[in-house]
């Protein structure tokens, strides 16, 4: 099934900690395997839940926040089971870099995968074809990482198949972070959840801020969320420790519109921040010229209105960077 293997039996009761042994043969290491942390909690039959971070190295709130919940979670608090990957694409988060420093990939970019392929690839399949079809739910905590920042948000993709997209909805409702939106533009079939889709379970993502570090906030919005979510799933057999349900605002995403792109190399200046409304043709940015600081500014415009949910944070920019993208009610 995979050339990646594991100590752990996922089908055995109690707290299981270890690594995926991904075979990568290097100068220093012929035989060697490169290690892929990974927790699996299980009491008897029940729910079956994949939470995972690290998809994406430099995301860090996840990653964090996924480590303090594999140490505080004991078997007996659970029924079902959780499979935990705090750095699913662990040579990137090691690296604390997007994509991987062995292969040059992003492990969001790599779904269904190859048995044969690179190490992320092989990831991606190992993900797809072994964990996946032995869950009912993935949560994948993601954030702006270094070059994006977004408001505290959860999302899901529009599912063709309408029970499975309802049970999506209420588990994003269930986490309760302050944005929750629908992707409904072009689909990226070589993501985490469209391989979710494929394997008939529901997936929900995250979008937790970014920058590339870890705030306070960020990490209290995903650690209550996480909470929240496995027992709306009925996997924790406790209670969330905060059963208020705090106000999130509801939105959708489309494709290009929603997008603004830097059209000249230069020094960014943003003219919105997150979470204004824009109207269509509102000035979203100017890009001024490095060389030739005489020049007017390059203007970037809003192609439609919305409410910012997403900007760049690197303040050198070059033609075909995103600066910011937006969502509608
Ligand atoms: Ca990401």
């Amino acid at each position: 099934m995979s050339r990646i293997s594991t100590e752990i039996d996922f089908d055995k009761d109690g707290r299981q900690t270890g690594f995926l042994r991904l075979p990568h043969s290097v100068d220093r290491s012929a035989y060697g395997w490169i290690p892929i942390p990974i927790v699996c909690l299980r009491n008897g039959p029940g729910p079956r839940v994949l939470l995972m971070a690290g998809n994406h190295g430099d995301e860090f709130e996840g990653q964090v926040a996924l480590a303090k919940l594999a140490r505080s979670l004991t078997a007996d608090q659970i029924k079902g089971r959780i499979i935990i990957l705090p750095t699913a694409n662990a040579p990137a988060a090691r690296a604390g870099k997007r994509n991987s420093p062995v292969d040059g990939l992003n492990l969001n970019r790599c779904f269904p995968g190859n048995i044969n392929g690179s190490p992320t690839e092989m990831i991606a399949h190992y993900i797809e074809t072994v964990l996946l079809p032995q869950c009912d739910a993935v949560i994948d905590v993601h954030s702006g990482g270094q070059s994006l920042q977004y408001v505290p948000s959860t999302h899901i993709r529009r599912s063709p198949d309408a029970d499975r997209f309802a049970r999506a909805s209420a588990l994003m409702e269930a986490f309760n972070a302050p944005f929750s939106w629908v992707f409904e533009g072009a689909r990226e079939t070589r993501a985490l959840n469209a391989a979710a889709e494929r394997c008939g379970i529901i997936a929900l993502g995250t979008e937790l801020c970014g920058g590339g570090t870890v705030t306070p906030n960020a990490l209290r919005i995903a650690e209550r969320g996480l909470r929240r979510a496995l027992a709306h799933l009925g996997v924790t057999a406790l209670d969330p420790p905060d059963a208020e349900i705090l106000p999130s605002r509801r939105l959708q995403v489309g494709s290009y519109p929603f997008y603004v792109y830097a059209e000249d190399d230069g020094v960014f200046e943003p003219l919105v921040a997150l979470e204004d409304v824009v109207t269509a043709d509102q000035p979203a940015a100017l890009i001024h010229p490095v060389d030739t600081p005489w020049r007017a500014p390059h203007e970037a415009h809003f192609k439609q209105a919305g409410i910012v949910v997403c900007a760049r944070v690197p303040g050198r920019v070059e033609r075909g960077d995103c600066l910011f993208h937006l969502a509608t009610p």
